[in-house]
């Protein structure tokens, strides 16, 4: 059986060398030593000023919104994680939706304009795929309109343009370390900002509200992760560059495999470095992909319709809005299996039966 992912394990060794100092220190979470031991390596391994290490990507971007004030309406992608989405929500504040460009199948920030309306407060964009949205873009309409920009950077791990982390872009950007991220803390998020204040607000909220022990500088929640995740983290860092040539040398495979193969993978950022999270194909026909998935199954290969359905169409708790580009896009999307133990030898099987059922 071969799956869409599959989360990265480090040697357990190494695991327990981390267990064995947590049970030494009896210290299990609130900002333990790990947990700023990860925080510091991170920082220096991405390269950014400011990064706080949280529960999960979604708080991440509830702890966003939160601290950025936000209020009314947010400009958004459809073509995201539902948490994209649901945090704008769950915030008090109401997803406008903007439809993506075909190429980067990011948000097209030639059609953000006609959406601002005097309740917009932000963007809150996605680098799909780890792929850049047109920062440069985006800024400059903040800019003009005087709106908060948070990305969803969940994808986007060790991504860098124009030379720096893509992290360092907009007023906040967050980041997920779920299991199944390329990479990950088990359950983990990151919100990186560059501004000392909004870093110092977020590191009150992500503990209460707490200012010493009795008493509160701001609305909190509780955001902290513990020691047994930071110690994941940490261990899996060290492994980091095996899981991204691990990941090159598959994507680079399958894109050799699949040169004659009818499906286009997404436009690259022309400045941006790979961070080869996902392996997404963009099909010409919907019906051949129906029929590739089905193949791929009966054959124990599963694939994942990753974003399928359009988040402006398929929410219960939002009203339903049909977006042209979106609505082809998501429906002729397959991410195909792409994690660190991924063989050759399987990608080469799921390309000739990708192909198989094309030449059929
Ligand atoms: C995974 C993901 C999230 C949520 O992150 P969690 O850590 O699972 O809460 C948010 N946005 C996108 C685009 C994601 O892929």
């Amino acid at each position: 059986m071969i799956p869409v992912t599959k989360p990265y394990l480090p040697p357990k060794e190494e695991y327990q060398e981390y267990l064995n100092g947590i049970w030494q220190r009896q210290w299990l979470t609130n900002m333990g030593p790990l947990a700023n031991d990860l925080e510091l390596r991170l920082k220096d391994y991405l390269n950014v000023q400011h990064l706080l290490f949280v529960t999960n990507g979604t708080i991440a971007l509830q702890m966003a919104i939160k601290a950025l004030g936000l209020k009314g309406e947010i400009i958004t992608t459809p073509f995201s994680f539902v948490a994209t989405t649901s945090c704008i929500v769950w915030e008090g504040c109401q997803p406008v939706f903007v439809d993506i460009d075909k190429d980067s199948l990011n948000i097209d920030p030639s059609k953000i304009e006609a959406a601002i309306t005097n309740k917009t407060s932000a963007i809150l964009a996605t680098h799909v795929y780890g792929n850049p949205c047109d920062v440069l873009a985006i800024e400059e309409i903040a800019k003009k309109y005087n709106l908060k920009v948070i990305y969803d950077a969940a994808h986007a791990f060790g991504v860098k343009i124009h030379g720096k982390s893509i992290f360092e872009y907009g007023d906040i950007s967050t980041c997920s370390l779920h299991a199944t991220k390329l990479y990950h803390s088990g359950e983990g998020g990151l919100i990186i900002t560059k501004c000392p204040e909004l870093l110092k607000k977020l590191a009150f909220i992500r503990n209460f509200g707490f200012n010493g022990p009795e008493s509160f500088a701001e609305l909190g929640i509780n955001g902290k992760n513990s020691e047994f995740h930071a110690a994941m983290g940490l261990v899996n860092l060290a492994h980091i560059n095996e899981i991204n040539d691990k990941r090159k040398l598959l994507t680079e495979y399958y894109n050799s495999k699949l040169k004659a193969f009818q499906a286009r993978i997404p436009t690259w950022h022309k400045y941006a470095t790979l961070n080869y999270a996902y392996y997404p194909l963009v099909f010409n026909d919907e019906t051949l992909m129906l029929k590739c998935i089905k193949h791929l199954n009966s054959m124990e290969v599963f694939t994942r319709r990753y974003f399928y359905p359009s988040l402006a169409d398929s929410l219960p708790f939002i009203e339903p809005k049909p977006l042209e580009i979106t609505d082809l896009i998501s429906k002729r999307v397959l991410c195909l299996p792409l994690y660190y133990d991924l063989s050759i030898e399987e990608v080469d099987l799921i390309c000739r039966l990708l192909l198989r059922v094309q030449n059929n």
